[in-house]
C-alpha cells in the first residue's frame, strides 16, 4: 500500500526545475524533506543559489503538483543552513544535464564540453542564459555550451 506520505514524496519529488527542465528538484538535490501534518504537506527546500529567482517558481510548482496529487495544503519551506553544494546533484542528474548540453557542476574551472568531452575549454561569460549558469566555449569543437556554475 502506497502510503499518502510517500504519494506527497513522490508528487514533490518530480517537480521540473523551471530552468533545465530534464531536471527534477530531487535530481538536483534541493528537496530535502517532506512531511505531513494532519491534512498539511510541509515540503523543505534548500535553494541552490539564495536569490535565484526560480526557487520562487519552484516552491509554487511544488504547491501545484501536490494540489493535482490530491494535497490541497502545502507549505513549502526554505531552509539556508547547511547550504545546498552541487555535490548534492545526484548521478542520475548530471547525467540528464550532460545529455541536455549542459555541463554538470565541475569544480574545476574548465568543465568537460557536453559535446565532445574535451577538457579543452574556455568561460566565455560568467552569465549564462540564467544566473546559475556560466557560457563556456569548447575549444576542440568549437561549439559554446552552458555549464551549471559550482559552488
Ligand atoms: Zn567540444
Amino acid at each position: 500500500m502506497v502510503t499518502r506520505l510517500a504519494q506527497a514524496r513522490a508528487a514533490a519529488a518530480a517537480v521540473e526545475d523551471p530552468e533545465i527542465p530534464v531536471l527534477t528538484i530531487e535530481d538536483l538535490g534541493i528537496l530535502r524533506n517532506v512531511r505531513l501534518d494532519g491534512d498539511t504537506v510541509e515540503v523543505t527546500i534548500t535553494p541552490t543559489y539564495s536569490g535565484c529567482p526560480a526557487m520562487n517558481v519552484i516552491a509554487w510548482e511544488i504547491e501545484a503538483a501536490l494540489s493535482r496529487a490530491g494535497f490541497p495544503r502545502t507549505v513549502v519551506r526554505s531552509v539556508l543552513s547547511p547550504a545546498w553544494t552541487t555535490d548534492w546533484m545526484s548521478e542520475d542528474g548530471r547525467r540528464k544535464l550532460r545529455d541536455y548540453g549542459i555541463a554538470p557542476p565541475d569544480p574545476s574551472a574548465h568543465p568537460a564540453c557536453p559535446q565532445c568531452g574535451s577538457k579543452n575549454t574556455e568561460l566565455i561569460s560568467a552569465f549564462g542564459s540564467t544566473a546559475c549558469k556560466a557560457l563556456h566555449r569548447c575549444l576542440a569543437c568549437r561549439e559554446p555550451f552552458d555549464a551549471f556554475k559550482c559552488h
